[in-house]
């Protein structure tokens, strides 16, 4: 099922999330939603506060969908080493039609665990480790323009603002 996806605004995307501890049915059902709402967005990556569900989970697929074998999926992730450093333009579902260029490690080791609880350990790449970062960050109620210019950020919330009153956002 295809769920409407927060903007920026919300508050449930600046609060820290609740760690997964049950691998059960629900969370597969949550996991299967959570790629559906990402493929449909269209986007690559996407964090369960996004759809309003607080918890510490993401999903991930660089290639959007369209190669078999790159789906992500990563409960309680944390940086565990990070190496280099990369300037990207950079977006976010939830703050659709806008981007920034953003600093981010050039490549990152994540742990977490799978959907059936077992720990993990993968390393990423370029844009893999840029999306691992942005969505590490969602869960812990940080936001891509958080990173960026606190001028180019006013600039960002000034438009979005004018959105809000028109309705528009
Ligand atoms: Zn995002």
């Amino acid at each position: 099922m295809i769920r409407p996806i927060l903007k920026l605004g919300a508050p449930e995307l600046e609060k820290v999330c609740t760690p997964v501890t049950d691998f059960d049915e629900d969370l597969r059902n949550l996991v299967r939603d959570m790629f559906e709402t990402m493929y449909a967005a269209p986007g690559v990556g996407l964090a369960a506060p996004q759809i309003g569900v607080d918890l510490r989970l993401i999903v991930m697929d660089v290639r959007g969908g369209e190669e078999e074998g790159h789906q992500i999926v990563m409960a309680n992730p944390e940086i565990a080493y990070q190496e280099g450093r990369q300037r990207e333009e950079e977006g976010c579902l939830s703050i659709p039609d806008f981007t920034a260029v953003v600093e981010r490690p050039y490549l990152v080791k994540v742990s977490g665990q799978d959907i059936d609880g077992n720990r993990y350990e993968t390393v990423g790449e370029g844009i893999l480790a840029r999306a691992f970062c942005h969505e590490i960050d969602h869960i812990n109620g940080v936001l891509y323009i958080d990173r960026i210019s606190a001028f180019r950020r006013d600039l960002i919330r000034r438009k979005i603002r004018k959105l809000m009153k028109a309705g528009e956002w």
